[in-house]
């Protein structure tokens, strides 16, 4: 969809070498992923500079390259190739994404939010797909470089796209969605995820709230009705602003929530209609993830039968609530994948409901990225969860003070933790685990299941 040409105009660089003329097919600043007809895009600044990959890109099957410095005698290496100069190749990365997205004609739709949002894009995907050929944002590529990489893989064949924004900084969602340039927008929650960087939450609804100027005010936002910060930034857009809950009526609602060990029953509500629904995956957040995605497709003309039959095929991720057998007919929970202070809480709530034949035992970790309020924050799990019936046992280094206020065991040590895990094995019991990414918990349950 590409020619070099496109890539130096709308990049704004310099055609160094090469056939103007020449297709582009992929865009990639990782030599690794490279295929045919590929741009490589060497990027400095990181761990390592990407220059060094040249070589390597075009034995890969790169057909031209965006570079930061020239090496006249590089390129008479490899005089098939073009090479296109740009100071700063980052910038020229983004602009090339901006302007590409520009040329497509397909609606774009983005999701920010403290939680859920790869979730919740997956979801969109997903249901999306019963009608449309969906480009989705890959894993979790919501940044200033993943963005745009995203963007420039959308295809001719694409009849839309799913893009998660993230963000760590106040404007950082501003860029992005400057680039993304979404016709529907999705705002989940502002919970209290990297608090370090932003003290208060009203803040970072500021920051989440920075997608809606840039939404085409003829598409629609669709927020959550259940989180006021949320809802605080309606202002902010032009057009059409739609509310999900699971605790009220609203454009698209939830009732009648029950679990099972199989997944999540409830009746679903939009446009005076209701259905009755089922879906593979468990919580209250997860249903609440699943609403906007539901909007969405309904109002892309996806009647809720449909609706109804493609929620039965979601899929879980790995570690996200991933339930499996443990040794001795236990049960495990691989929740692993991450965890704030709210999501901490909201899975212990999922947790209660759920097999209730079992004894319940929690193994919690280390919340990262709470700055001056960690002590507090890791105390206020330990107060939620202290009169649930729940075994706790906590490892690493902050965890202690849900332990303390919770009154469970704390260990520093994934070994130590497998120990105290022992007595719990056993098909009486069922067992969660979840922590921060960087405590790395799966490793526990690959221990226990070799
Ligand atoms: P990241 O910032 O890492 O990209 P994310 O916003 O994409 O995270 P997900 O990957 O969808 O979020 O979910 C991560 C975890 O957050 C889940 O395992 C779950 O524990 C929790 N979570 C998901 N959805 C919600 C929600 N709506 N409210 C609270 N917690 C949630
Ligand atoms: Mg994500």
């Amino acid at each position: 969809m590409l020619t070099v040409k496109d890539v130096v105009e709308l990049s704004g660089s310099q055609l160094l070498q090469g056939d103007p003329e020449a297709m582009v097919e992929f865009v990639h600043f990782d030599s690794r992923q490279l295929e045919d007809h590929s741009l490589f895009v060497a990027l400095t600044g990181g761990a390592r500079d990407g220059h060094q990959f040249i070589d390597d890109a075009i034995e890969k099957g790169a057909a031209s390259v965006l570079v930061s410095q020239d090496d006249p005698q590089l390129r008479q290496t490899h005089q098939g190739v073009s090479f296109i100069f740009n100071e700063d190749t980052r910038s020229a990365f983004q602009a090339l994404a901006t302007g590409y997205r520009k040329r497509l004609s397909l609606p774009v739709v983005a999701v920010t939010g403290s939680n859920g949002k790869t979730t919740t894009k997956d979801m969109i995907a997903h249901l999306l797909s019963a009608k449309f050929k969906v480009y989705k944002t890959y894993k979790n590529f919501n940044n200033d470089l993943g963005v745009p990489l995203s963007l420039l893989h959308i295809k001719k064949h694409h009849e839309l796209a799913v893009l998660e924004l993230g963000m760590n900084k106040a404007g950082e969602i501003d860029f992005l969605a400057r680039m993304a340039q979404p016709n529907i927008s999705v705002i989940t929650n502002v919970g209290d995820a990297h608090i370090q960087f932003f003290g208060l939450r009203e803040k970072i609804a500021e920051a989440k709230g920075e997608l809606l100027p840039h939404t085409d005010p003829d598409g629609f936002v669709i927020l959550n009705g259940d989180d006021p910060l949320v809802l605080s930034q309606a202002p902010r857009y032009p057009g059409k602003v739609y509310t999900y809950s699971i605790r009220k009526e609203a454009d698209i609602y939830a009732t009648n929530i029950t679990f099972s060990e199989h997944g999540s029953f409830f009746d679903l509500h939009v446009d005076g209609q209701s259905v009755s629904c089922f879906m593979p995956m468990f919580g209250e957040h997860n249903i609440s993830n699943l609403l906007p995605a539901a909007f969405i497709a309904y109002r892309s003309g996806i009647n809720l039968e449909t609706l109804q039959q493609t929620m039965m095929s979601i899929s879980i991720s790995d570690m996200r609530f991933q339930t499996m057998a443990g040794p001795n007919g236990s049960i495990l929970i691989n929740d692993a994948y991450n965890a704030s202070p709210t999501s901490m809480k909201v899975a212990i709530d999922t947790f209660e409901h759920i097999y209730p034949g079992r004894k319940k035992v929690v193994v919690l970790g280390d919340i990262f990225e709470l700055g001056e309020q960690s002590d507090k924050l890791h105390t206020e799990v330990g107060q939620y969860i202290k009169d649930k019936r729940l075994t706790v046992i906590t490892v690493g280094d902050k965890s202690s003070l849900i332990s303390k206020a919770a009154g469970g065991t704390h260990v520093s040590t994934h070994e130590e933790a497998i120990e105290v895990l022992k007595p719990y094995l056993t098909p009486e019991h069922v067992i969660l685990l979840k922590a921060s990414r960087g405590m790395k918990l799966e490793k526990i349950i690959e221990s226990l299941t070799p």
